[in-house]
């Protein structure tokens, strides 16, 4: 008998999404108890204060409104040009870098992990990624047989460790000549942090000065999917001007995602903007991730492309659009602070919280925790050095409570 048919390559462990598993088994505890009793903080997406996926209306009437054809038909291998010069715009409001800058539309932001991911490694690379991370990067990694790397995100007084990015940073690019480092930031997954102007600095300093032994190619992806939840007004893009000018063996990719920051989540659209200050590495750039489109998923969904465009390019609608996310970036604002708070009440220790969908609190039996409390009905997700709490997905009153609750499991099972 026969058990494996796949390229050896192609063979991963049998195991479904931990994330998607969670959720389910909250889903089913809600049908059991009703809605009031189970506190679900598994998914990372916009729940209102009924567990309901948030749906803006400013882009759902749009698609509705749109002719069949406008959502029925391919796109361009790259993205329609329109909805490329909008997504720029998008992502960078007044602080756009100087710098020849080209984006193709990627599925959601995770296209552009993976193309940077694969376009700017060689094989058996290692891309560098902090030790509080999103797991897709050590998927795509995987799938395409690269390696991670990880630096400690905090120091011992939590902010950025810009030492161990340093140390990490200069090991691979001594070794490998060229480095895919990836820093997701503003409203980072799973902890919420975001690098201050300072820090960013900090970061390009670094870059700049290892930039200065040309055969090193230094690529920083900059997971922006969280951005359009980040943040005062537009504060949270000001570091993109650090971009400016940068020399020639540098290239910074931002990620953007339509997920969050539209509620397209399943519509899957976003972008890999490149940023470079040659015109030909920027156009490379260009024809490498269309030439991955078209071999990977050909292209990205035209009807979400129009959507982004028409709000983007019509002002009242555009209006409508910020006066809406405005409102739900209040209530998550006001859910993470009551969580915060709740913490420091309860003296639950997390790790410092900035903006967006999540806080994570820092623990070393991850998975017990979240088993106990998942008798309690609260559901959360176990990561390798802590647990997730999605603030996202969470009521105020909810946020309230939860953290007195996950203290008392943690000190439990300590004494156990
Ligand atoms: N990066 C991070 C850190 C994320 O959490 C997500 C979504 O969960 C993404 C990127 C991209 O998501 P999508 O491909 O849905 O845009």
């Amino acid at each position: 008998m026969i058990n494996s048919m796949a390229a050896k390559h192609a063979v991963w462990p049998k195991e479904d999404d931990a994330i998607f598993g969670l959720a389910a088994k909250a889903q089913q505890a809600i049908k059991k108890y009703g809605k009031d009793k189970v506190i679900d903080s598994t998914l990372g997406a916009l729940a209102d204060d009924d567990g309901n996926l948030i749906c803006m209306k400013a882009v759902y009437d749009e698609l509705k409104s749109m002719p069949n054809e406008n959502i029925a038909a391919y796109a361009l291998v790259a993205g329609q040009p329109d909805y490329l010069d909008a997504v720029q715009e998008a992502c960078f409001k007044e602080y756009r870098p100087e710098a020849y800058i080209k984006a193709v539309a990627t599925p959601g932001g995770t296209g552009s992990v993976r193309h940077t991911i694969y376009n700017y490694t060689n094989s058996g690379d290692s891309v560098l990624v902090s030790d509080w991370y999103w797991k897709p990067y050590v998927t795509i990694s995987e799938e395409y047989g690269r390696k991670v790397d990880f630096y400690n995100l905090f120091n011992d007084k939590n902010e950025f460790n810009i030492k161990s990015f340093r140390e990490s940073f200069e090991k691979l690019l001594n070794k490998q000549k060229r480095l895919v480092a990836i820093i997701n930031s503003p409203a980072q997954n799973p902890t919420g942090y975001s690098l201050s102007d300072d820090e960013w600095k900090q970061v390009i300093d670094l870059m700049v000065e290892n930039a200065k032994d040309k055969e090193n190619r230094i690529i920083l992806l900059v997971d922006a999917a969280y951005i359009d939840f980040a943040g005062k007004g537009n504060e949270r893009r000001k570091f993109f001007k650090q971009f400016s000018n940068l020399p020639e063996n540098i290239l910074v990719v931002i990620g953007y995602s339509l997920s969050k920051g539209y509620t397209m989540y399943g519509m899957r659209l976003g972008a890999a903007i490149g940023i470079s200050s040659s015109k030909d590495i920027a156009e490379e750039f260009y024809y490498s991730c269309a030439h991955s489109n078209r071999a990977n998923w050909s292209n990205c969904n035209r009807g979400a492309m129009e959507v982004m465009t028409r709000i983007s390019n019509d002002p009242k609608k555009s209006e409508a659009y910020e006066a809406e996310k405005a409102i739900y970036k209040n209530m998550l604002h006001k859910r993470a602070e009551a969580f915060v708070k709740a913490s420091e009440d309860a003296g639950l220790e997390i790790l410092p919280y900035r903006d967006g969908f999540f806080v994570s609190i820092p623990c070393d039996n991850a998975k017990a925790i979240s088993d106990k409390l998942m008798e309690d009905n609260l559901f959360l997700i176990p990561l390798k050095k802590g647990l997730r709490f999605a603030v996202c997905a969470v009521s105020e009153e909810k946020c309230k409570k939860a953290p007195k609750m996950i203290k008392s499991i943690m000190d439990n099972i300590q004494k156990e």
